[in-house]
């Protein structure tokens, strides 16, 4: 995502002397700080809203950066929202299925590449249909927020939450397939173990399906199948439990 900010970064370097720039949007991680550098930063304010913060690092900066950095960070929030816009999901703030798929597409291409490893995991929460018929379609959007927000939380950096739709959501992790498993058997026991503040009556679940590049899954759209597949054979092995294939046609089941 940062890449969008190549631009405003390039100028603020330029500008104000900083020889790094990081951003932290509220909720995230904050970026690893460079030793021995001073620190200068400015909130990202939109619609008087507080959505993070920018940092720009140097040894010394002359007097008038933090002003400068300040004019920045009115853009950078400006471009934020505008970004927003275009690429999250209302409702959970994940990736839209666009936006995921352009994501996934890079990640194909850098395995192609250099052999960077990537992993997708699809998830899908169980017997939406009833929670929804249940307690309501107010409790299904609360959980559908709430799993997007404790997903999310689990993540690195360089990971990407997406909505594909409805219930359903891809996780791409820069991870081979044991470390995908792993990542994937955390979040179903983070999600089995999430409560919603509103609703802390209703308990959810979901089934996760695990897929990595390798030889023979090469293409977005065969990694996006496999994982499905995957998915799928994790809903008929009883549902809250991830389904994947380690290297050597290993079949994984956790918790099924
Ligand atoms: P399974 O365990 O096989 O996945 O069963 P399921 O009931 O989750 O699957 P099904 O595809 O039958 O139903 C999905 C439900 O998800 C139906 C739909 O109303 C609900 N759903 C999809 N998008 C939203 C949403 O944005 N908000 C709410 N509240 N519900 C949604
Ligand atoms: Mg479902
Ligand atoms: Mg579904």
């Amino acid at each position: 995502m940062d890449r969008q900010y190549d631009t405003i970064f390039y100028l603020i370097r330029q500008t104000t002397g900083a020889s790094e720039v990081t951003i932290q949007l509220t909720g995230r991680p904050r970026p690893p700080a460079p030793e021995g550098l001073t620190c200068i930063e400015s909130p990202l304010v939109h619609k008087g809203q507080r959505i993070g913060m920018l940092r720009a690092y140097a040894a010394q900066f002359p007097s008038g950066a933090a002003h400068l950095l300040a004019g920045f960070a009115v853009l950078v929030a400006e471009h934020h929202a505008l970004w927003a816009e275009a690429h999250l999901d209302v409702l959970t703030k994940a990736l839209t299925r666009r936006a995921f798929t352009s994501e996934l597409g890079r990640a194909v291409s850098g395995y192609q590449r250099s052999g960077m490893p990537c992993s997708l995991i699809m998830f899908d929460l169980d017997h939406f249909k009833k929670i929804n018929d249940t307690h309501g379609h107010a409790a299904g959007d609360a959980i559908l927020r709430a799993v997007a927000h404790v997903v999310q939380s689990e993540l690195r950096p360089l990971d990407r939450l997406g909505r594909l739709g409805g219930e359903e959501f891809g996780v791409l992790v820069m991870a081979d397939a044991a470390t995908a498993m792993d990542i994937a058997e955390r979040l179903r026991d983070v999600i089995e173990g999430t409560t919603v503040r509103d609703f802390p009556h209703v308990a959810f679940t979901a089934s996760l399906g695990v897929a990595s590049l390798d030889a023979g899954i090469d293409t977005r759209d065969a990694l996006l199948e496999a994982a499905d597949a995957r998915l799928y054979e994790a809903k008929m092995a009883g549902r809250n439990c991830v389904r994947g294939e380690f290297p050597g046609d290993w079949l994984s089941v956790v918790n099924c």
